[in-house]
């Protein structure tokens, strides 16, 4: 596990909280605000630590340069079982928390969910903290936007139209499996299925359902909430982990970390892999897969539509601005990335990584 350090970038503040009164440790990771307050979720789990934080922070900080949007980096964890709380007590433990964090934020933090956090626990930040400022991800009548409206599938979607695009491909030719029916995976089908793609795999955490012949969307839909699983749909089903290997022309990632293996890599038969999920691979496999021809998107590019809802929300806009600012940046940044990629030969995670790091640069003062 890759350790904590400093670099030309930062971090900036290392902020360690501890309420003795409720026993709560709390840490707060500000990588870089050359570009805006330093953005980022709330990991409540009793593992999180500094070093995890500071990746995540890092993490965002080449995320919201990518989708160009005026944050910097950032992220917070809370250690301890959110599970073993009531929702009283937990309420409790979010609110001193952020009454913690009232020196930093809202001007240099402004949180989300993430792990063990919610729309309800961003309403009791904001609160606690005093600004609505404080934090994204709230519920709709103190502004948030609904996690429901699947901002990352939408963005993930645009993603794919575009990749197709590079590739001299139209969406209503191609075949496409997504991991994951969540709220990233689902929205993800809904918008491709809407613009003709063919959906013949899906899968989740019990199986991968393979229709060759086409999965009505709106089906699968009422199947999963009746029935808990997309492999209830009535078809052949594999072993989560086969959706992989299928021959579709795109896969798109949106479940599970550390998805696609080097041992995979030969098996894998799709042209083109969007990461919805975030780290679904390495950059060495991300590498294996170049030479064999696939084309990857990587995940701080392709879903970088929930980071922009995020910001929509942050600046008082609704619904339309949401949708319309995710499907311009997302195109604009996946296409920007895949032809400097294309252009210098390099893999597309390394082009996004470079823009990013001159973004970042050509306004850090304190930056190497
Ligand atoms: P979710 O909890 O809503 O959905 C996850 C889905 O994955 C579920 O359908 C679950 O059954 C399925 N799943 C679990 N284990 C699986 C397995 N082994 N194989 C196949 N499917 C499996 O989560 P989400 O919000 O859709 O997030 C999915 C991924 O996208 C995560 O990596 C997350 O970090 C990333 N992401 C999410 C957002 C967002 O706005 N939700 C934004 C950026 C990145």
């Amino acid at each position: 596990m890759p350790e904590l350090f400093f670099d030309g970038f930062g971090p900036e503040r290392i902020v360690e909280v501890y309420h003795p009164k409720l026993n709560i440790r709390g840490i707060v990771v500000i990588d870089n605000t050359a570009l805006g307050p330093g953005k980022g979720g709330i990991r409540f789990t009793p593992s999180v630590d500094k070093a995890e934080v500071f990746r995540l922070a890092r993490t965002m900080t080449w995320k919201c340069a990518i989708a160009g949007l005026p944050f910097g980096g950032a992220k917070a964890g809370i250690i301890g079982d959110p599970k073993s709380l009531t929702p009283r007590q937990k309420d409790e433990w979010v609110a001193a928390f952020a009454k913690l964090l009232r020196g930093i934020s809202p001007e240099h933090y402004v949180a989300a969910p993430d792990m063990g956090m919610a729309e309800r626990e961003m309403g009791v930040f904001a609160r606690a903290n005093g600004s609505l400022k404080s934090c994204t991800g709230k519920p709709e009548k103190m502004g948030g936007l609904p996690h429901e409206l699947g901002s990352t599938g939408f963005g993930v979607f645009h993603s794919v139209i575009v990749a197709l695009r590079h590739l001299g491909k139209k969406c209503e030719d191609v075949t496409f499996a997504v991991e994951g029916f969540g709220n990233v995976g689902e929205s993800t089908c809904k918008f491709l299925t809407e613009s003709g793609a063919r959906l013949v795999a899906v899968s989740d955490s019990k199986g991968a359902l393979v229709v060759p012949d086409g999965i009505d969307f709106e089906r699968l839909k009422k199947v999963k909430k009746a029935r808990g699983t997309v492999a209830a749909y009535g078809g052949k089903v594999l072993p989560s982990k086969d959706l992989i290997f299928q021959d579709v022309d795109v896969l798109v990632t949106a479940a599970i970390p550390d998805l696609i293996r080097m041992k995979d890599v030969p098996k894998i038969r799709a042209g083109l892999i969007v990461e919805g999920s975030n780290i679904p691979t390495t950059i060495e496999c991300e590498q294996a897969l170049a030479k064999k021809g696939v084309l990857v998107v990587p995940d701080f590019v392709a879903n970088a539509g929930g980071v922009i809802s995020s910001y929509v929300e942050y600046i008082g806009g609704r619904e339309r601005k949401m949708f319309s600012l995710v499907e311009e940046k997302v195109r604009k940044n996946t296409s920007v990335v895949l032809g400097s990629a294309e252009k210098q030969g390099i893999i597309p995670r390394m082009a996004a990584l470079r823009i990013a790091q001159e973004r970042v640069r050509a306004k850090c003062k304190s930056c190497r």
